[in-house]
């Protein structure tokens, strides 16, 4: 069993850096208060005796040797940079619920043999240098090109922001995880959405994580005075994206019990002004989906309703292509240790789907991977008022500490 009260002063003694107002953290990746928090973590991983380091990427790690020095390493975390004006559990959970876990099996003298490690990964929100999963993509080699010199509001590069914590950017290579040395990643995070709240129960385990699909929709047709052109002789580009963004929201509705999810939360109006006709309309699409035939049937649906709606007002349009990733599935294995155990812990674990991406999605490039949600307050994250209950944490804890017990003590 976990030690509850460790677990939960380490999240609370966490959340005192970066504090802003009563419950809200602020931790930007690399900057001051990250750092600090990330010496605070390497302490007490050092603490609960594991060797530590943080590499080249910023990431923070400690690795417990298993008995058999040979085997790939099983790898259990999350993150504890924060967005601006953050909650204390994103990230928090997996990272300190990780250390408890290895801290448990250390203590208890669990004979392991998989070599655990405990990670938390640098700059997962991607609020700084706007591109998150620094750290993850980083062990797995999967950064892009001008990643270091992307730059934040005062204009510090990411190379600047990694020398000025210690770190070297012109020795990432060494720090990249070879193809196989990486067994399985397991992270618990709490669930930034309403699902597990709604079905009244602590823990979830994830099916997997849905593939956005990132659209710009570009809607054109003519301008003109607001007061002379007759109605019927209008090219208004706004009245037909306003046709459109209601149609895509009923369009990814159609099915309740579907996982889908839609939305168009940006959009520019040119020339933006009371008393012309707009010309020009160009709003965003973010759709979300386990099942990517579904997604991609949406998809088409929605491209047939902009040809009906560009031809009833007289426009053209455009749709370009932002980001287009496909879901990723959760392993069996890892799922089926979860169901049972979560079964032993008389927990009524249900299994659903994560909305939002996190590192696991990054490592499931890389390796097998596994996720544990926990419920949180009325689906709010990003967000000082983010709230998870402290007996939930446990729970979703504890079963990863029994997922990972079964699997580093078998084989
Ligand atoms: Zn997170």
């Amino acid at each position: 069993m976990i030690n509850h009260n460790r677990l939960h002063n380490h999240i609370q003694e966490l959340s005192k850096i970066g504090k802003v107002g009563e419950t809200g953290v602020y931790r930007l990746a690399h900057s001051e208060l990250d750092v600090k928090a990330i010496y605070q973590v390497k302490e007490w991983m050092e603490a609960a005796g594991l060797q530590t380091r943080i590499d080249n990427f910023g990431n923070l790690i400690g690795r417990l040797e298993g008995n058999n020095p040979d085997k790939p390493v099983f790898m259990i975390g999350s993150h504890i940079d924060s967005q601006p004006y953050g909650g204390r559990f994103d990230g928090t959970v997996g990272s300190l619920g990780a250390l408890e876990v290895v801290q448990t099996l250390k203590e208890q003298q669990v004979q392991i043999q998989h070599p655990i490690e405990v990670i938390c990964f640098a700059d997962e929100e991607g609020t700084r240098f706007n591109k998150g999963t620094f750290g993850s993509r980083g062990i797995t080699g999967q950064l892009v090109d001008g990643e270091l010199e992307r730059t934040d509001e005062q204009r510090i590069t990411r190379r600047q922001a990694l020398l000025d914590m210690g770190c070297n950017p012109d020795q990432l290579d060494k720090d990249v995880y070879p193809e196989g040395s990486i067994e399985a990643f397991i992270e618990v995070h709490i669930e930034q959405g309403p699902v597990l709240e709604k079905q009244d129960v602590p823990v979830g385990i994830v099916s997997g994580i849905s593939g956005p699909v990132w659209l710009t929709v570009t809607m054109e047709g003519h301008a003109g005075h607001a007061g002379s052109v007759p109605m019927d002789q209008r090219q208004d580009a706004l009245v037909g994206a306003s046709e459109v963004i209601s149609g895509f929201r009923s369009i990814v509705s159609q099915d309740p019990n579907a996982d889908t999810v839609g939305t168009i939360g940006n959009i520019q109006v040119f020339p933006n002004s009371r008393n012309v006709i707009p010309e020009k309309v160009a709003f965003t699409i973010d759709l979300r989906d386990i099942d990517v035939s579904r997604r991609e049937d949406y998809e088409q649906q929605f491209k047939q309703l902009l040809d009906e709606v560009a031809e009833r007002h007289n426009l053209t349009y455009q749709v370009q292509e932002d980001m287009r990733s496909n879901p990723k599935y959760c392993a069996d294995w890892i799922k089926d240790v979860m169901k049972q155990e979560s079964e032993k812990l008389g927990l009524q674990a249900p299994t659903l789907m994560s909305g939002p991406f996190h590192d696991a999605l990054v490592l499931s490039n890389v390796c097998d991977y596994g996720m544990i949600f926990v419920r949180c307050k009325d689906g709010l994250s990003h967000h000082p008022d983010e709230y998870a209950n402290e007996h939930d944490i446990s729970k979703g804890v504890e079963l990863l500490y029994q997922t990972v017990y079964q699997i580093v003590t078998n084989d």
